[in-house]
Parts: C-alpha cells; structure tokens; sequence
C-alpha cells in the first residue's frame, strides 16, 4: 500500500494551496483529483480577485501561495476596484485566459518532487480510533497517509440542472464524486445542501460589438504577487471587457420560463448565494429595477467565447436563448452553451476548528467549497491553511491560526466556525471589523513574516519586507519633522481652495487635508533638502503607502487599539474538551452552541450567536475560578 504524509482530495483551489505548501513544508502529498487536466479548472467567471476577494489573492500570496502568481501570468485585463472609495477596499482584479489558467496550475502542481498527483475518485476515509489512517478510491486503491485535506469542491453528488431537467455531475462535462459524503456521514459528520449557477457562454463574432460600451483594464496594472517580476509584467495581451443591459423586454421572456425553473418548482433544494443571486432571483427580488447591468467577459485570448457576467440562470436552454437576443448588442447572438446551476453536499463549518481540522477525526480537515464558500479566492485562503496545518500537525508543531485583526483569512475561518453557515458564504470588506488595518498595500508587513516562518517565503523577500517596514516607519518620522513654511505652499493650497496656513506646518499634518496629496507637497520642499525627498518621491508604492498611513493616521490609531483591548478576550483560551454542562446559570442555547462550537477563545464565544454576554460572564467566572 502507498504511504503519504498527506492526501489532498481534489484539485481545485483549495487543494492547490493546501498540496503546495504542504510539501514545501516538508511533507510527502498525493494530490488525488478526478481529472488531472482539470486542476486549477475555473468552473465560472474567467476572473480573480475583485472587492474584498482581491484582499484574499494577496493574502494567500503573502502566505506563500500560488493564486497571484498563476493569475498574474494569465491575466489580459488588470484593474484596481473602488479606487475612488477609502484605500480598505481597493481591490485587485483580473480577467483570466481560462485555458493558461488551469494549464498553469496542471504545470505548477507537477514541479514538486514530493508532490504526486493521482488520477482517481476518493471513496471513502479510514480511520482508526477517530484519527484518520488512510483513504479508499474509486480505482480499488488504499492510500496509507497520516492527514487528509477534502477540497471536494462543488462536486459531492452534484446535481447540474437547466430547466426541468436534471444531470448528475460537478460541473459542465464533469462526473460527481460519489461515495465520500457517505463516508463521512458514517463518521458522525452532518451535511448539508447548497447550490451556485453559471451564465450562457456565448459565441464572440455573432455579438455585435460596435454598439456596446467598452471597459478597459488600469493602465499600469498592477501584479497580485510579490513574486512577479514587474519587469515581464503583463505578461500576455491585454483586452477590454464589454458592458450592456437587461431590460423589461428581457425580464418579461425570461418570467415566461418561471414555471419551468427548477429554483421555483422547488426542484433544486440546495440554498443558492445571496449575494450572487441568479439573473431569475434578481427579477423576483428586485422587482423595481428597470434594468440590471451585464459584462461581456472573453473566456481567454484565443477563446471565441464570452462569460455573460451577472446572466447566471439555470431557465430552460430556449428561454436562456429567446432573452438574450433582447439584449442590446446581442440581437443575433448564438449561444455556445446554455447557463446551468449545480446542487452539491457541504460539510456546515461548526464541524471544523480554526486551524480546519475537523473536531471529529483527528487528521482530517476540510477546506474550500465543502465549508459552504462560495468563491475561487475562499477557497484558496482556506487550502493553504489548512496545508499549512495538516504539516504542522505532522510535524507536532503548534497549530497556525489568523486572526481577524491581521487578515480576511482571520475573518473567514473563524466566521466559518463561530456563525458557521446555512448559505454559500463569500467575502466582504464589511466582513471585517478592522477592515483600515487589512489593506491591500500593508499585506506583506501583515502576513509574510508567517510565510517565512514555514518556509514558503524566500529569506530574500522577507528581507525586502524588513526595508519596506523601516522606510514607512522612517518616513513618517521625517515628515512629522519637516516643516513647511506659508510661502512655500500657499500657492498651491489657494489654486485647489483649500485654505491657507499662516505659520509653518509639519508635512504630515499637511498631508492629512482632502484633496492634497503628499507627493505634490513634497515637491515644495527646500532644495537642500531634496536628497532624501527625492528618494520619498521616486518610491511611487512606497509613497502611496506613506501617504495611507498618514492620511487615516486618526482612524489607523483607534482600530488599532480596539484590537488590543479585544485581544486580551482572544487569547484567553478556553480548554477543547471543556464540558459546558458544568455552567449551571448559563442559558440553554448558549450552553448548546458553545458545546457544539466549542470556541477556541472567550474572544471567539463573544460572536457565537445564541450566547449572551451573561454567559460570557459566568464562563470568564468559571474559568478564573
Ligand atoms: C456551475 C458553477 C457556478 C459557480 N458560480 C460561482 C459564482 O458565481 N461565484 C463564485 O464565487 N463561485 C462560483 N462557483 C464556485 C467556484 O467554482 C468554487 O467556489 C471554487 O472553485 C471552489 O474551489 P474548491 O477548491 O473548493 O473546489 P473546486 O474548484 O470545485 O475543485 C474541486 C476539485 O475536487 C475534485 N474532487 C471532488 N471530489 C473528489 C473526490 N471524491 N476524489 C477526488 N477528487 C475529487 C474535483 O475533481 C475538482 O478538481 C461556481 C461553481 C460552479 C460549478
């Protein structure tokens, strides 16, 4: 029988991760997947990143992930989001090639000596006295292993529908992964139902392109990953996306199939995502709306077909198409393939702990879509945690946990397991309570240092970090220091309207004022000093990073201690094996959510909800005592 460190079930986003970091942490990994060319696979939009999932890419990356780096050599469009909003949500996003994309990662997950990917369905997983032992395939074959990471996917008896009828499988022109739900069910987990749809392709000469609005990528775009070499960045052709427009015509057509909708005939009995509601939920939902916005997105640079974004349905083939030629611009469109949704089990996230190990087996954790997410990037924020931990684990070492307070991943996990959830969960920057602090720009002073530490970063970035570090703390002493006289800058504050300053004020305080940027004061500053500003103003990121750090000081300064007052609660440990039973005046469901959650933390018993803040009183009594 072969003999692993790991088997990784599945090679999706989250298996990615969690296969890669953990053999570069040392371990033996069998990346068991049911189609090897299908790793990476994007099953929806040809897209990474976007609001709070952009934060996501870069966190993996920092980590010492692979998600920026693959989609920074596939990506043919690059922008930065909300840039005319607050510097916490800018967020990256780019256009994949689907086709590189997946090829990248087949290449990626095959250039690891200890890494071994096996073209086979995993069955079921063995076990003995509740710590995993190995697993069963579909082929008749046992794997021998000491940690198993289920990255399933949307794949566990997947149900695909369009209309009434009705497929099994995980996605387009892909089996469903039998056998494993059952496996666990055996084992005392509980599982559950959810659902996700994907939009028509369509055919791209049959669109008429001339009329539609065009929506280009940044002009200097910028890489997810710290590892790009800017230099060779983009490193494809860059192409635009297209923007059009449902409208009552289009709504009209597409009622006319709601009685042949298997989300309203009750034929699908999983919970879809509410914040990616399909085109048929967003008429019945927002019934006033006129119109809802769509975007033409290429599959890829040889591609000839588009991704109607914000079209997902899964509405008889024919009403799909009789709609879409309603659409301004796709008046004689021919469409490749119709939009479908996919009905799938998940494994509800109580039955995880932070670290996604589940609280059942010893060994076995669970990481992407099978927690109930929705997403590629949450999926791949979950896989290389829980590789790292699966390593750690291997390796008796203590278990790796982020907190909220230093990442989205912080935030995701520990949603996952303190709320779990009833619906495909993604995220968002309003996700995040210290949202100022989890910036774009600020990532690799947050999170490289952990990257590091297992060895997934090179000493070599780290130390680029270490210069980073000391020329924003550097900065910001300087410029607190450094004074500028009325004359110097009265000019430009009276051509803005901004009003004028009568004595000498420091640039940092001067830099805090709306509509003044640092650079254009620097510039102002005396000659004989222009060395080491000159230095400032050639550091383009860094200034920028400068600039943020300035600019929110006040806001920076009060999140900052509202984390430490909550981190007395988080690191007040609460024992696993404590038996809430003992709480005699504790109220009912706080004593059943607390044993069922079984909080790592008062911090995380804090967000549980069903458990008061009386509760939490007799529970920090009990525990003093
Ligand atoms: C039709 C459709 C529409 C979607 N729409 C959206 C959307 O609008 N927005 C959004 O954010 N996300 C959407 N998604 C979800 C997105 O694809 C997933 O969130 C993401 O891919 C999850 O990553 P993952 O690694 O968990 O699993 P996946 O990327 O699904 O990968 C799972 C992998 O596991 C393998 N596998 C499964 N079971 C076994 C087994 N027993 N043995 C061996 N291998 C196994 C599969 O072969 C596959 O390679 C959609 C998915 C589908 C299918």
């Amino acid at each position: 029988m072969r003999n692993f460190d790991i088997i990784v079930v599945g090679g999706g986003h989250a298996g990615i991760e969690a296969s890669i970091a953990a053999t570069q942490m040392g371990c033996s990994v069998g990346l068991v997947t049911m189609d090897k060319n299908a790793i990476g696979r994007m099953s929806c939009n040809p897209a990474i990143g976007g609001s709070a999932k952009g934060h996501l890419v870069h966190e993996v990356d920092a980590l010492g992930g692979f998600m920026g780096v693959i989609a920074d050599k596939t990506g043919i469009q690059f922008r930065i989001l909300n840039k005319s909003k607050g510097p916490a949500v800018w967020a990256g996003r780019c256009q994949s090639d689907r086709k590189l994309y997946s090829q990248e990662a087949v290449h990626l997950t095959s250039s690891f000596s200890n890494l071994e990917v096996i073209e086979d369905s995993i069955l079921g997983i063995l076990e003995e006295n509740k710590s995993v032992t190995g697993v069963k395939t579909q082929s008749g074959k046992e794997f021998k292993c000491k940690a198993i990471i289920i990255c399933s996917g949307t794949f566990l008896n997947g149900l695909m529908h369009t209309g009434l009828s009705s497929e099994k499988g995980g996605r387009f022109g892909e089996k469903p992964a039998t056998g494993l739900t059952e496996s666990l069910i055996n084992m005392g987990f509980i599982s559950g139902r959810l659902k996700t749809g994907t939009p028509p392709r369509l055919k791209k000469d049959s669109i008429n392109w001339e009329i539609l609005e065009k929506q280009n990528g940044d002009e200097n775009p910028k890489p997810f990953s710290l590892r790009t070499d800017k230099n060779q960045f983009p490193f494809l052709p860059q192409i635009s996306c297209y923007i059009t427009y449902t409208d009552r015509v289009v709504h009209s057509i597409l009622e006319k199939g709601f009685d042949k909708s298997p989300m309203f005939t009750g034929l699908i009995e999983g919970v879809g995502p509410r914040y990616c509601p399909s085109i048929e939920d967003k008429i019945v939902r927002f019934s006033e709306k006129e119109r809802h916005q769509l975007f033409l997105e290429p599959e890829g640079l040889d591609s000839d077909q588009i991704y109607l974004n914000g079209f997902s349905t899964s509405l008889p083939a024919e009403i799909q198409a009789e709609a879409i030629q309603k659409i301004k611009g796709l008046e004689n469109v021919e469409m490749v393939r119709a939009g479908y949704a996919v009905e799938y089990d998940y494994f509800p996230p109580y039955q995880v702990d932070l670290s996604l190990e589940t609280k059942l087996i010893t060994g076995l954790y669970f990481a992407g879509q099978i927690n109930g997410t929705s997403g590629y990037e949450e999926a791949a924020g979950q896989g290389i945690v829980a590789g790292i931990n699966a390593a750690l684990k291997i390796q008796k070492r203590p278990e790796f946990i982020l907190k909220r307070s230093e990442s989205y991943i912080g935030v995701l996990i520990d949603d996952l397991v303190s709320k779990s959830t009833k619906e495909p969960y993604r995220m968002f920057t309003s996700r995040a309570e210290h949202r100022l602090l989890l910036r774009q720009d600020n990532v690799d002073r947050r999170l490289l240092k952990y990257g590091y530490e297992f060895g997934l970063i090179s000493k070599e970035l780290y130390n680029e970090m270490k210069e980073r570090e000391s020329f924003i703390s550097i900065g910001k002493e300087l410029l607190s220091q450094t004074k500028i006289l009325p004359n110097q800058i009265n000019q430009l504050l009276e051509s803005k309207n901004l009003s004028e300053i009568e004595n000498a004020e420091t640039i940092d305080k001067l830099a805090k004022r709306p509509g003044l940027s640092l650079k254009e004061i620097l510039i102002l500053v005396d000659q004989k000093e222009s060395m080491v500003y000159n230095n400032l103003i050639d550091k383009n990121e860094l200034l920028e990073q400068l600039e943020v750090e300035i600019k929110y000081e006040g806001y920076i300064k009060r999140q900052e201690d509202l984390v430490i007052k909550t981190e007395k609660l988080e690191e007040m440990l609460i024992p696993l094996n404590f038996n809430y039973n003992n709480l005699k005046t504790i109220s009912t469901e706080g004593r059943e959510k607390l044993s069922k959650i079984r909080p790592h933390s008062i911090g995380q018993a804090t967000r549980i909800s069903g458990v008061t803040p009386s509760d939490i009183s007799v529970l920090l009594v009990y525990l003093k005592s």
